[in-house]
């Protein structure tokens, strides 16, 4: 098979990793000589570097072969799809090439496991070695570790990465014994554990370094790890997947934890829900994510036992807000910060700003005009030098319809007639209407991210 085939089915197959910005974009496909200009088919995708910048990098597996068979995933040991495996020289030359075309900034490396845990990490370790060592690459690398490989592997893999990640996929210890047999929760936050004490020490080594002001090799170690769960491929509710987040962020300092919604793979697997749960669920939890990052929320403010799932109709915050009327409206000239930051549509920004302006003048709505808060959303929550809402009295249920949006007409489903390979592209299309849907939500609610 040659290299452009293998490049086919392994970037293709690395599209369900959700660990990248473009992941779910619609991809337009000019690989048949229609049109130019198209990345879709050699899977390039985008990132963010922690200064902000977007970058673009070759997202690729090593091989979609593997001895595993977690029933979500398209390259488990019993699905039915063409394999590949590139040699660990393969990659790096497709990396250097793309490099040196200005193609890509990075490479973006998984693998299913062949062999075994420990030969299928030596073959990732060599790739990236080979980069940095031989062909002295000094872009971007994120690799995808596997926790069953040993801790050796796992730390040699961080000398050359930028970016280390293990996906924990699913929240709950009996979903993950159900859907992924072979995986274990505790070896994953073993291998985890792994990582954030290296990176720690690394950290602290190179400030002793730097205090002494010493000239020797500063030791060099990935700046962080991230993870993945996958939303809707089983039962958990919103709150377990918002508790193992809360664990991820304080227990081994993610950077970030991706949620990818669940899309109905070819050839499922029986124990799988037929339909993809709906995407604004991903994005709601990425909002609820945020709050607890930024916000100072905590899970068990946004969720509750009545209610362990998010809303889908409005974000987060705002729902938040609705259950504890009695705490607004807050003056905004006199609140503590951290209550500024729990008035819906204000982001974090914009409540440092007006702490500061506060100390010169009282607030009033000219200074938020001025500073673009999304009055709509904030003016019922917020008493300012000129504006008191005290007296519109309007109810928890009039604010939620009033920032709803509209019910609409339900749509007959037919899909379970048609046959097999007719719903995969009929389950595509309305993906990408649904992300089209989302995307137009995401920009009103979470722009500049505030909510
Ligand atoms: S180990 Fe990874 S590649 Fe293999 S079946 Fe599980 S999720 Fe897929």
């Amino acid at each position: 098979m040659n290299t452009l085939r293998k490049l086919e089915i392994l970037a293709d197959a690395a599209k369900y990793d959700a660990s990248c910005a473009s992941s779910g974009a619609a991809k337009k496909d000019s690989s048949k000589g229609q049109g130019i200009g198209s990345t879709g088919g050699t899977g390039i995708c985008h990132s963010y570097t922690p200064d902000g910048r977007c970058i673009s990098l070759l997202k690729v597996l090593l091989t979609n072969v593997c001895l595993y068979d977690c029933h979500y995933c398209i390259n488990r040991r019993s699905s039915n799809v063409r394999r590949a495996l590139f040699t660990p020289e393969e990659v790096v030359d497709l990396t250097i090439s793309f490099y040196k075309r200005n193609y890509i900034e990075g490479l973006f490396l998984s693998s299913g496991i062949v062999r075994s845990a420990d030969y299928t990490m030596e073959l990732v370790v060599r790739v990236a070695k080979l980069l940095r060592k031989e062909h002295h690459f000094k872009g971007y690398i994120h690799l995808k570790t596997i926790p069953e490989a040993s801790p050796e592997l796992i730390i040699e893999a961080g000398k050359y990465a930028d970016r280390l990640s293990i996906n924990i996929e699913l929240p709950r210890h009996e979903s993950l014994q159900k859907l992924a047999p072979e995986k274990s929760l505790v070896r994953t936050r073993d291998a985890m554990q792994t990582i954030n004490s290296k990176i720690s020490e690394t950290i602290q080594a190179r400030k002793e370094m730097r205090k002494v002001n010493s000239r020797a090799k500063r030791p060099s170690f990935a700046t962080g790890q991230s993870t993945q769960m996958i939303v809707g491929a089983d039962g958990s509710n919103d709150s377990d997947f918002l508790k193992r987040s809360e664990d991820m962020y304080g227990n081994f300092k993610m950077r970030r934890v991706y949620y990818s919604a669940f899309s109905p793979i070819p050839e499922p697997s029986v124990v799988l829900p037929l339909k993809a749960p709906p995407l604004v669920r991903e994005h709601r939890l990425y909002q609820a994510d945020w709050l607890l990052r930024f916000y100072q929320f905590k899970v068990g403010e946004l969720t509750t036992e009545a209610e362990p799932n998010l809303d889908l109709d409005i974000d987060p915050k705002l729902s938040w807000a609705l259950r504890n009327r009695d705490l607004f409206p807050l003056d905004i000239n006199t609140a503590q910060l951290e209550m500024l930051y729990r008035i819906p549509g204000l982001g974090v920004r914009n409540a440092q700003r007006i702490v500061r302006v506060r100390s010169y003048h009282r607030v009033g709505l000219e200074d938020l005009i001025k500073l673009r808060v999304n009055l709509k959303k904030t003016m019922p929550f917020m008493i300012c030098s000129d504006h008191n809402p005290a007296k519109l009295e309007l109810s928890s249920e009039a604010l939620r319809l009033k920032f709803a949006p509209p019910p609409e007409q339900m749509e007959l489903d037919f899909s379970s007639l048609v046959p097999m390979l007719e719903a995969d592209t009929k389950e595509d299309l309305k993906a990408k209407e649904a992300q089209q849907k989302m995307t137009a939500i995401a920009g009103k609610e979470a722009r500049h991210g505030e909510f």
